[in-house]
């Protein structure tokens, strides 16, 4: 496994890892009920989060339909660029603050929590041999690094990574131009338009044989950032990229 930042950047992270782990097995994150799990969510509360059950098997989105189509309108009329998106709960109450803590709070441990479950989920998924070579954690421009301090995607792929035992690679793919945030984008083509060109594989010997790859983030809106990392990793000779996240939100 090799995970190569800049060392700061780590140590910096580990920090606050350890700090959001050190209460783990005490309260529950949404009843803060006490309890001995591995992860902070009780049984319960875990029960009761927004699960994607009838998913559209390309885009990862909740289908209107499941009866109907696998497959949701759009990606049949439109196949992303990618092999499939998954993601094992929608992008709402608790799972969305949960995530924005994490993300702008700095709170691993809902980070952690959320995590585990996807890595729970990515284990079932992946348990039919179809297993990815590498995890690649979508990476953040470096000025966005500095001012968060850490890459959300790449401490989801660490957990991942250790409870998966695929191989992260962290330094395959660059951001290589600062981009608007894609949420104040209105539209496919001014989303689409903002990534493009924005992501550069920096190494393509870190891939070695990698075939199948699953690229790791946090939360997947509009598909745009994940189309472009796709189509990069696609150009370099990647046979399948599959998508995995913490929660799906939709467009
Ligand atoms: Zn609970
Ligand atoms: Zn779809």
């Amino acid at each position: 496994m090799a995970i190569r930042t800049s060392s700061g950047t780590i140590s910096k992270a580990r920090r606050l890892l350890r700090r959001g782990r050190e209460w783990l097995p005490t309260l529950c994150l949404a009843c803060h009920r006490p309890l001995c799990r591995s992860y902070s969510l009780c049984r319960e509360c875990e029960a009761e989060l927004p699960w994607l059950v009838d998913a559209c098997d390309h885009c990862g989105e909740e289908l209107a339909d499941p009866a109907a189509s696998a497959t949701c309108p759009r990606c049949r009329l439109d196949p992303p660029g990618f092999e499939s998106c998954y993601a094992p709960l929608a992008y709402l109450p608790p799972v969305d603050k949960w995530i924005v803590d994490f993300k702008f709070n700095a709170n691993f441990a809902s980070g952690y929590v959320l995590s585990r479950i996807l890595a729970r989920a990515m284990r079932i998924r992946w348990s039919d041999g179809k297993r990815p070579d590498l995890l690649l954690p979508t990476p953040l421009h470096r000025s966005k690094l500095r001012q968060r301090g850490f890459n959300q995607a790449l401490e989801i792929a660490k957990v991942l990574a250790a409870e998966t035992g695929i191989p992260l690679q962290a330094r395959s793919l660059r951001k290589s131009r600062a981009t608007a945030p894609q949420t104040r984008m209105q539209g496919a083509r001014k989303r689409s338009a903002n990534v493009r060109s924005s992501f550069e594989l920096e190494s393509r010997q870190a891939l070695g044989n990698a075939r199948r790859i699953a690229l790791v983030d946090d939360v997947v809106t509009t598909m745009s950032t994940v189309r472009e990392l796709s189509r990069v990793l696609k150009r370099a000779g990647v046979e399948e990229v599959e998508v995995c996240c913490l929660a799906r939100a939709g467009p």
